[in-house]
């Protein structure tokens, strides 16, 4: 606007004429120039509903610019396709979106079973609208039912091999503990201590890492045996590194 002031100062002494910009538009009327769910309006703001931006919506050609930007289209087609787009990115990632699309479902499981939220709590309408509206990239995030089938064993392949790394050649102490019955069958959960100075947590206390949980048809020396010995096994723990072993009686 600036440059309008400076190079018209007689403006000031003749009478004012209209504007050669058109009047200002507001976002509203700019959204509904627009297919419907192309585009909507919060706080008086246009946003791109693919994208999760912000879009000027005062000058014509800078919204349509956005329409035909490749981000927008590869937006857009996730949008409309996210389905088979889900199912596809699991099998072969072709492009940078389907690896971010990935990445995204990865970090939200890790961050959801570290703060023990449940992954169904991803369902929760607020949530979604939430992470639709407010977040980059938030609708990205599947359902629970998705994120189970597809992502969740990926993260567990990928925290067993790191925790595997952090028990190499460590003495432990194992712990072997009776969760509950569940539908007739016992279930175990084998733990580790490191008995490692350098890896007490912050208040001082030893950590447990919870590596395996067995379901049993029945407890006795026999199966909670096999189950620890399978247990130090997958791990590679040698069973001269296990200095102590804890069972609550099973
Ligand atoms: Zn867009």
């Amino acid at each position: 606007m600036d440059k309008f002031v400076v190079k018209t100062p007689s403006a000031s002494s003749k009478p004012k004429t209209r504007s050669h910009l058109p009047l200002p538009i507001t976002a509203n009327d700019r959204a509904r120039n627009y297919p419907e769910g192309t585009f909507h309006v919060d706080d008086g703001r246009l946003f791109c509903s693919s994208c999760n931006v912000v879009v000027d919506h005062l000058r014509k050609f800078v919204v349509d610019k956005h329409l035909e930007a490749a981000s927008h289209k590869r937006n857009a087609e996730k949008k409309d396709g996210g389905k088979q787009q889900t199912l596809k990115t699991v099998m072969n990632c072709k492009t940078v979106a389907q690896v971010e699309k990935v990445r995204i479902c990865h970090e939200w499981i890790k961050m959801c079973t570290t703060a023990n939220i449940p992954l169904h709590k991803s369902d929760n309408y607020l949530m979604r609208e939430f992470l639709q509206s407010r977040v980059v990239n938030g609708g990205a995030t599947p359902k629970c039912s998705q994120l189970r089938d597809y992502y969740l064993f990926d993260v567990y392949q990928t925290k067993r091999a790191n925790l595997k790394e952090i028990i190499k050649n460590k003495k432990v102490a194992l712990i072997v503990d009776e969760l509950s019955k569940d539908e007739g069958r016992y279930v175990l959960d084998v733990m580790a201590v490191l008995l490692d100075f350098d890896e007490l947590s912050p208040n001082g206390n030893f950590v447990a890492y919870l590596l395996d949980t067995h379901f049993l048809n029945a407890t006795n020396n026999r199966t909670v045996s096999q189950a620890v010995v399978k247990t130090v096994h997958k791990y590679g723990i040698d069973f001269g590194d296990v200095c102590i072993f804890n069972s609550d009686n099973v």
